[in-house]
């Protein structure tokens, strides 16, 4: 409470202004209580007592309460006015006000009552913004809600069934958002249509509404959130979401429902396509190793007898480095519906994957007996055989097939696949276009395929060395050259023999890789050894080295990279890697001459070509081989073996090196049988790069004091 004094008071027939400035400036608090006093952040009324209305106000803020006051025609009834107590802060006040006004129209004051409302009005105005807040995210949501009224409430301890009746007449939108009407309508509709509209009105409403009441009701008028999968009645459009109810019960009522959906048919499309593409390849578009494996699973699973036959391509690398790998893509893009068509016409279930690069795999199922797998598996060569252009050019493909059999060569996908790999790692190595998997010459061809995958990661992880083998001039006992011969310490199994891993390295493209890293670093090593003379190192070939089509590139090139001739390099080749492709051969031997490296046919006498064949090729040496040379003391007809291998190569202008020389009786009967150069273990073995330069330090030393 308080009286307000107007001194001097003021006559009200003065114009309305002046009477407001009046009081703005002459209105003093005269009597008040504590809580008057504390509401503007005094401690009681006597801080306030007699001071000016205005200075507890702000003479901005009185003025304006005063123009209210006075336009309301001197009273408040019940108004709710706001003003900045002593620390700033708003407060809200209900106020009550009565003038004081003698009979002769004057105002000498007024009477007022104040009651702070401050604390309703917070929590009212955080309401507020609260329901903003919640309207505003409710409107944004990316999730379809709505917001329903059971109207009138329903009682919830009526039956289950009375419950889903009365929902289904009795539920009304109260609010959705647009997300909501744009779900269920299937187009953007604007969500203020729906508010007041009984629910169950559009037909997918009354489709999911009708399922999920049920659910609601059986919870006790809520939904936990779950998967629902509908097709909408008149779209046709699948329709998968995930949806959440919660019923707001009120005295034994169901008032409200709030319902929030999630559309998850985007979600599981997505998904399935990840799904998808994790078992498909994406360049073919055919089922990958995976989806393979898991079918295979399934067929096992249901004891369904299978052939699996895996497939690798021969030469595709060479249709790649020729024709580019557009045209290999090609390829692999038309050999997919070839294989299917061909499972297809067996009308049997089955599948073909890609398992990468070259390689695919065919599964058959209801094929048990060998004969017809194999049939099967030469009507697939036929297929990939089929002539197929890659823009104008046309090929014809090879292909090595190895096929195993459920349930007879193994009853588990891993086994079956390795089977069929080393069947048909066998196929490639014989060089046929199919192998049945043979348990016991494919437990040696499975050792090999370990050992194969030992040895590449030898040749990755740098782990394979060259050792040097010095060959001997006869005649004047000097270095005429070395042979580099490789070396394996394998971690487990200590030096592995070059006789045991190359001939399987042939087998496969390791061997390109491998005969690169010898060139390389034979080429490095030599360059060292260069301070000595031309000391030429010779390298081992392999036939398949030779149609290699990069391979002259290569040698061209390592020659450059190390600043060599042509002549610090000699070529070993066997016979039969000259005579696997001879008129190709031919024609690269006569580029490899052109770069001034010579070329020696290695293990001379083993192979069963004629010398007066071997004339067409451009060969400079002629290395008998060491089976002849080591007993051709003990043994005459290895001896006359040697010596005419020596005419006859003489004749033809070859050099010839006896290897395997152990004694210094061979050496010498070498010697007298006009033999030109030697290599064995007389001499020395092979040894590192370390120690050959050391080695040759010393013979260079002796044989010049020998021969000055
Ligand atoms: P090869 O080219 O005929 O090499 C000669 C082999 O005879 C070497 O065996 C060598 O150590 C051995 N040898 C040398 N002197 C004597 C001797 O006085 N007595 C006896 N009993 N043996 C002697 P190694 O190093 O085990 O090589 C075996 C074969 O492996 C080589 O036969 C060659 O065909 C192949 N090879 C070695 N290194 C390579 C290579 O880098 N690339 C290729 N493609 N093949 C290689
Ligand atoms: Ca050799
Ligand atoms: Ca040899």
């Amino acid at each position: 409470m308080v009286r307000v004094d107007t001194v001097p008071p003021i006559s009200l027939l003065r114009p309305t202004e002046e009477i407001i400035e009046h009081l703005v400036q002459n209105n003093i608090i005269a009597l008040c209580n504590d809580t008057f006093a504390q509401s503007y952040g005094y401690k009681n009324r006597n801080e306030i007592l007699g001071i000016k209305a205005k200075d507890l106000v702000g003479e901005e803020g009185y003025r304006d309460r005063m123009e209210l006051y006075v336009n309301a025609g001197y009273s408040f009834d019940q108004v709710l006015l706001q003003r900045p107590n002593r620390e700033g802060k708003v407060v809200y006040g209900v106020y009550n006000a009565e003038p004081i006004i003698t009979d002769d129209n004057i105002l000498s004051g007024l009477w007022a009552s104040f009651t702070d409302v401050s604390t309703a009005i917070q929590q009212q105005e955080e309401f507020t913004q609260l329901a903003q807040r919640y309207r505003r995210f409710v409107s944004n949501s990316f999730y379809p809600m709505a917001r329903i009224n059971v109207s009138p409430p329903m009682p919830v301890d009526i039956s289950p069934a009375e419950q889903i009746e009365y929902l289904a007449t009795h539920m009304e939108y109260a609010e959705v958002n647009s997300a909501y009407a744009d779900w269920i309508t299937n187009s953007a509709k604007d969500s203020s249509v729906f508010q007041g509209k009984k629910v169950l009105t559009n037909t997918l409403e009354k489709q999911i509404f009708s399922t999920l009441i049920e659910e609601f009701v059986k919870q006790h008028c809520q939904l936990a959130p779950s998967e629902w999968q509908f097709i909408s009645a008149d779209t046709g459009r699948p329709l998968q979401f995930n949806a959440n109810c919660q019923g707001m019960i009120e005295g034994g009522d169901l008032v409200e429902i709030w319902a929030s959906y999630r559309d998850t048919s985007v979600e599981s499309q997505y998904l399935r396509e990840i799904e998808y593409q994790a078992r498909h390849d994406t360049l073919t578009g055919l089922p990958n190793r995976k989806k393979l494996h898991e079918t295979l699973h399934g067929y096992i699973k249901k004891e369904t007898p299978f052939v699996l036959m895996l497939i690798d391509l021969d030469l595709f690398k060479e249709i790649n480095d020729n024709l580019g790998h557009h045209s290999g893509d090609l390829l692999l893009q038309k050999l997919g519906p070839r294989l299917q068509n061909l499972i297809s016409d067996t009308s049997k279930p089955g599948i073909v994957a890609r398992l990468g690069g070259d390689e695919f795999a065919v599964a058959i199922c209801d094929v048990s007996s060998q004969l017809e797998a194999k049939q099967l598996a030469s009507n697939t060569s036929a297929v990939i055989n089929q002539a197929a252009d890659l823009e104008g050019v046309t090929v014809h493909i090879g292909s090595s097939i190895g096929i195993s059999m459920y349930p007879q060569d193994a009853q588990n996908v891993h086994s079956l696949m390795r089977h069929a790999d080393t069947a048909m790692y066998r196929s490639k190595k014989e060089r046929m276009p199919l192998a049945v998997y043979d348990k016991q010459k494919d437990q040696r061809d499975s050792r090999q395929l370990r050992l194969m995958s030992d040895l590449r990661m030898a040749l990755e992880n740098d782990h394979l060395e060259l050792f040097y083998q010095p060959k001997i001039d006869i005649a004047t006992d000097k270095i005429a050259g070395v042979e580099a011969l490789l070396r394996w310490p394998h971690p487990n199994h200590g030096y592995i023999p070059p006789g045991e891993f190359i001939p399987a390295a042939e087998t496969t493209n390791i061997i390109q890789s491998l005969s690169q890293f010898v060139l390389q670093q034979a080429l490095k090593d030599c360059k060292q050894w260069q301070k000595f003379g031309n000391i030429p190192v010779a390298i081992n070939i392999s036939g398949s080295n030779m149609t290699h089509a990069k391979f002259i590139g290569f040698i061209d090139a390592a020659l450059k990279e190390n600043n060599l001739d042509g002549n610090a390099l000699v070529l070993e080749l066997t016979e039969s890697a000259l005579m696997s492709n001879p008129d190709y051969v031919l024609m690269l031997l006569e580029k490899i001459k052109k770069l001034g490296v010579s070329l020696a046919i290695d293990d001379f006498g083993t192979g069963y070509s004629s010398l007066a064949y071997l004339r067409k090729f451009p060969v400079d040496i002629l290395k008998v081989d060491f089976t002849f040379v080591r007993n051709m003391i003990s043994n005459p007809q290895d001896r006359i073996i040697v010596d005419s291998v020596i005419k006859l190569g003489h004749n033809l202008g070859l050099e010839i090196v006896a290897e395997g020389v152990e004694n210094i009786e061979t050496l010498a009967e070498l010697s007298a049988i006009g033999c030109d150069k030697a290599q064995g273990y007389y001499f020395s073995q092979a040894m590192p790069i370390d120690k050959l330069i050391p080695w040759i330090e010393k013979h260079q030393k002796k044989t010049n004091t020998g021969t000055d």
